[in-house]
């Protein structure tokens, strides 16, 4: 567009570009080069259940080292990369490194639980997900049932009808679905009940005021109790304080994510929280 309206956009361009705006071109250059170079990176963050503070899973957070810019997290190129098309190859990427990852702690002895890795919306909308899954799944050797994907409730939202269908072919394939971010999208309830979900998180915003906060505190109760009626067990992302982890497990949550167990980690960090898959288990 630039080149066809000539010199003087051009100058625009040069001559005025904003501090933010070369930013984004900076990026925008270094996610390119990142996806050619193979330079992401996988960190995970441990799930664990209330009843017995034990691990269940972790999920798979890419991260990007740019020593030449200022840091920068997923919420920022996530987005630039759906806008480009690119995130099809990151998603393809983070998909088979959490699988090779998976298969490799499982070789090793080490029980993660399941690897719950985040979905794109645009990546769904795309089309040819579950083709991709089939193939990282079958190239790394782990088995399906190790697997969680995640999609956020407005992502699966704004597919509408064709959600079901989209969720039932995954399913299909034996690998675990999570709606993530739960109470920020309007889900109806109607699709809930029909959806093959394992199992909701519920958005951070609403367990940051916990206890204190009377609204949140019944919003959290609710969502528990719907997750209990339909079947789904129930995850609090964004755990932060042991006030906070008291008020859920009196709930009867399930599970938990957040800061006060630990923040997302290096795959060779998150290694030392692994049990022993022939561990007895603790009484
Ligand atoms: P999400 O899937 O809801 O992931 C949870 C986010 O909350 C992560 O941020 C995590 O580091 C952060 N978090 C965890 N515990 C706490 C806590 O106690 N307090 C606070 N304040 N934050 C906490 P992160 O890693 O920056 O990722 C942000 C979002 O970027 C993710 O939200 C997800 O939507 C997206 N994302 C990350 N990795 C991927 C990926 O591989 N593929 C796709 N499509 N999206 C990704
Ligand atoms: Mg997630
Ligand atoms: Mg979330
Ligand atoms: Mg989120």
């Amino acid at each position: 567009q630039a080149k066809r309206a000539g010199r003087n956009t051009y100058r625009y361009y040069t001559g005025s570009m904003t501090e933010a705006a070369q930013y984004r071109l900076a990026l925008d250059n270094r996610l390119r080069r990142a996806l050619e170079r193979n330079e992401f990176q996988l960190w995970y963050q441990p799930l664990y259940r209330l009843s017995d503070q034990r691990l269940v899973g972790l999920e798979a957070l890419v991260r990007l080292d740019q020593p030449d810019l200022p840091p920068v997290g997923p919420a920022i190129f996530i987005p630039m990369l759906e806008e480009t098309g690119q995130i099809i190859a990151l998603g393809d990427w983070v998909t088979r490194e959490a699988c090779r990852q998976g298969r490799a702690w499982l070789d090793a002895g080490l029980d993660f639980g399941r690897i719950a890795i985040n979905l794109s919306p645009v990546e769904a909308r795309r089309g040819g997900t579950d083709e991709r899954l089939r193939a990282a799944l079958a190239a790394s050797g782990l088995p399906p049932d190790r697997l969680e994907l995640e999609i956020t409730e407005s992502g699966l939202m704004e597919q509408g009808e064709h959600a079901e269908g989209f969720l039932r072919s995954l399913q299909a394939q034996g690998v675990q679905l999570a709606i993530d971010d739960f109470g920020t999208g309007y889900s109806s309830l109607a699709y809930l009940k029909r959806f093959p979900v394992g199992k909701l998180k519920i958005d951070r915003s609403f367990i940051n005021d916990l206890p204190g906060d009377a609204n949140d505190a019944q919003l959290v109760s609710t969502m528990v109790t719907l997750g209990r009626s339909l079947g789904i067990s129930v995850l609090a992302e964004g755990v932060e304080s042991s006030e906070q982890l008291a008020f859920l497990t009196a709930l009867g949550c399930e599970a938990a994510q957040g800061y006060l167990f630990s923040p997302p980690r290096p795959a060779a960090e998150a290694a030392a929280w692994l049990p022993r898959c022939d561990a007895p288990l603790p009484a």
